[in-house]
């Protein structure tokens, strides 16, 4: 018999061994992590499943080591899942188990927490007291204690018998006592909950409708507009799923910037939460997927990878602003946690509960064949109103470094109301570029098809596409002239509002200022308390902070994405435009948004100002239809960069040949094509796109495909990728 093992490695393909000859293959089951020799190394594997025969000649087959555990680290479900995930995506399986696990057990610590006792060893147990000196008083106290019982910690003997390390040593040394580790069995504790805010009509029947499906399959959209409630509602269905003994996976966008969200799950429930995000180190990690896995956590909290959680009993699933794109991974395992979380509920058979304010169209679209599963909020919970929305037509009023004058008089307005003010710009930095009047030089990357970014506060010229940094300039390199920071950034506007309102205190909330840790829940303290009154950030502000005194929002440039060519580039702005507005009058105060632009009939804006998301959101898919775009088409995007255009040209020209030469019904093949932005950290990139009719005809193509592509020459001087249901097309 053979052991098929996936290995991390960049390979898409698994690697086959021999039964070392003391294997019991009735116990060790898939899912298992292995010991196999790996080159000249011996690395750790996962078990996928026993083989009779292998296409490897059996003289080149090697033996595995061992098993690393008694028991799988994946179960049967997860495993699939996992595999099924590499299929889809097209990635190598052993990269995907490496996503899915935590460092230290890539790496082969032991499955379970374990803790280190002492016991006597035989000899020890025999001549018991007899063999310790009457004058080893505190030999003797160890001795009798460990006769009493099994075995005691380092901790209880240093309190029982106020033994030190030393006194163990000695015992030790002449074996009376030994030391032996244990896995820590922890019951988990009986979950209680604190009470809740009793639930309006709306929310009642939202968490009727998700309670009636738990224990089967059903995927739910919570549409409820910002602030309507809808934490609320996860938190009373939690709560129905601890008491069924079982667990939530609850799924965030990004829970560093979500301090709050946290808080108010830590304050309702006396239960353990395991929470997975990339800002742990290797023990806090280790540490929640431990208690997920063994179902000591009540409730897991993660962000993306958080999907891969191994759970106990697993009872359902949340993803909270299901339409953020950072569910969707862009880099090596280009995964979507939230399509992911959708499959993993169905294998499970339990429902899965995406909500948003400004659902995704594939989520919509999915909504509108399975009304039974769509539930609204149609109002906000705590205030009735909602925020009054107009537009300010930047050709026809004035304007101070990019601040029209008629939305300063509605700040002065509101701040002498006693509200809060929050201006939005999704641009970090001073300015976007940095000018020579004179002679019409620009500072550019010179890695990338790029303006640098002039950030003023870290006196430097930074690229945003490569990360590049130089010093800032104030003569022209070519004509000597004095240059000019152009357009405004999240700085300048701090600048400005400073000079505007010099006796108001006011915090910017960007990367660029909550790099050091502890100042994002600084700024949220501040904002909160009423300290600040004007909050000046970027897409950090949308991510459902709940600023219950803000009640003017003002969108300072609504223009960038209107224009794009990226089929989602309108999706995303309508969503963030209506995120952004969403904290406007949280609270008791009638709100009021501002939306700056040049272009005020454009109908991406007259859509939203009229009719709200759910008109823009029918106009899209409408559009989307026509034009066979997802969801109603799948997308896969081959990409290939190099250090010159005509090398990945090449590769996606030979990868064009072959994928015409397949011939399968329903796909199409576009390009290739440069990317939008050309070069980038000095690599020239381009792309080629398939479009199917739908997933069948999609995976039927890309599985010999990729084979024949690894394959190609061309493909060994390019670095090439391939994103299934790719985010963005540029
Ligand atoms: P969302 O998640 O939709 O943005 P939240 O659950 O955060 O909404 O609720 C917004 C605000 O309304 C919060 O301050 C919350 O405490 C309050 N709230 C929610 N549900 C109720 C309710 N049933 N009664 C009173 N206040 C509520
Ligand atoms: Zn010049
Ligand atoms: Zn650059």
């Amino acid at each position: 018999m053979l052991l098929s093992v996936a290995i991390d490695a960049p390979l898409r393909r698994t690697f086959d061994y021999r039964c070392p000859p003391d294997w019991d293959a009735g116990s060790i089951l898939p899912g298992t992590r292995i010991s196999v020799p790996f080159g000249r190394r011996r690395i750790v594997g996962i078990l996928l499943e026993y083989l009779e025969r292998s296409e490897v000649p059996a003289a080149k087959l090697r033996p595995a080591y061992h098993a690393i555990d008694a028991e799988p680290t994946f179960d049967a479900a997860l495993l699939q899942l996992l595999r099924w995930s590499a299929d889809y995506y097209r990635h190598p399986l052993g990269e995907v188990f490496a996503a899915a696990m935590p460092g230290p057990i890539r790496e082969g610590v032991p499955l379970r927490e374990e803790e280190w006792l002492w016991r006597l060893t035989s000899s020890g147990r025999d001549h018991g007291l007899a063999a310790i000196s009457a004058r080893a008083g505190r030999q003797r106290q160890v001795v009798e204690l460990l006769l009493k019982r099994e075995s005691a910690t380092f901790e209880e003997l240093a309190e029982e018998a106020g033994t030190s390390r030393e006194v163990l040593r000695q015992l030790s040394n002449r074996g009376v006592i030994e030391r032996f580790s244990r896995s820590v069995q922890r019951d988990p504790a009986i979950p209680t909950a604190n009470t809740a805010l009793s639930l309006n009509a709306h929310q009642r029947e939202a968490v009727e409708r998700v309670r009636a499906t738990l224990g089967s399959f059903a995927s739910h959209l919570l549409y409820g507009v910002t602030g309507s409630g809808k934490t609320e509602v996860y938190l009373h269905l939690i709560e129905e799923v601890l008491r069924r003994g079982e667990q939530s996976l609850v799924m965030v966008p990004e829970i560093a910037l979500t301090p709050q969200l946290l808080h108010r799950f830590k304050s309702r429930f006396n239960a353990e939460i395991a929470v997975m995000h990339s800002g742990l180190n290797e023990t806090e990690r280790l540490s929640a997927w431990r208690n997920a896995r063994e179902g000591t956590a009540g409730i897991v909290i993660g962000t993306r990878s958080a999907v891969f959680a191994p759970l106990a009993r697993p009872g359902l699933i949340v993803i909270d602003e299901e339409h953020d794109a950072s569910f969707k991974q862009h880099e090596g395992f280009r995964y979507s946690a939230r399509d992911l979380a959708i499959v993993r509920a169905q294998r499970l058979n339990i429902p899965v509960l995406l909500g948003s304010a400004t659902p995704s169209l594939e989520t919509l679209a999915r909504a509108q064949k399975q009304p039974q599963w769509l539930s609204r909020l149609p109002q906000r919970a705590a205030s009735a109103t909602a925020p009054r929305w107009s537009l300010i037509d930047l050709r026809k009023v004035g304007q101070t470094q990019g601040i029209a004058t008629p939305v300063l008089l509605s700040m002065r307005r509101h701040l002498d109301a006693g509200g809060q003010v929050m201006l939005f710009l999704n641009r970090r930095g001073y300015a976007p570029v940095l000018f020579c009047p004179a002679c019409g030089w620009g500072a550019r990357c010179k890695r990338c098809d790029a303006h640098l970014t002039l950030h003023q506060r870290a006196r430097s010229l930074i690229c945003h596409h490569c990360g590049a940094e130089h010093a800032p300039i104030d003569v022209c390199p070519d004509c000597f002239g004095p240059v000019k920071p152009v357009g405004q950034g999240t700085e300048r506007i701090e600048e400005t509002i400073a000079q505007m309102f010099p006796d108001l205190p006011l915090a910017r909330l960007d990367r660029d200022s909550t790099r050091r840790k502890g100042e994002l829940e600084s700024v949220l303290t501040r904002v909160n308390s009423g300290e600040v009154s004007i909050l000046i950030g970027t897409q950090m502000l949308t991510k459902g902070h709940d600023f219950p005194n803000v009640t003017l929002v003002v969108v300072l440039n609504a223009d960038q994405g209107l224009f794009s060519t990226d089929f989602r580039a309108s999706e995303r702005l309508a969503q963030t435009i209506v995120q952004v507005a969403g904290r406007a009058g949280r609270a008791d105060r009638p709100g009021e948004v501002l939306i700056q632009t040049e272009y005020p009939d454009h109908p991406l804006l007259t859509l939203l100002l009229n009719g709200g998301y759910e008109a823009f959101a029918s106009g899209a898919l409408n559009e989307r239809e026509q034009c066979q775009w997802p969801p109603f088409a799948r997308i896969a995007l081959l990409r290939a960069e190099a250090a010159s255009m005509r090398v990945p040209l090449e590769f996606l020209e030979a990868a064009l040949r072959a994928g015409r030469k397949q011939n399968v019904r329903g796909v199409k093949l576009l390009g290739p094509a440069p990317a939008t932005m050309e070069r980038r950290a000095g690599r020239h990139r381009a792309q080629l796109l398939v479009h199917a009719s739908s997933h069948g005809p999609l995976q039927r193509f890309l599985q010999p495909w990729i084979a024949q592509l690894e394959a190609l020459p061309e493909a060994k001087r390019v670095r090439w990728s391939i994103d299934v249901d790719a985010g963005e097309l540029f």
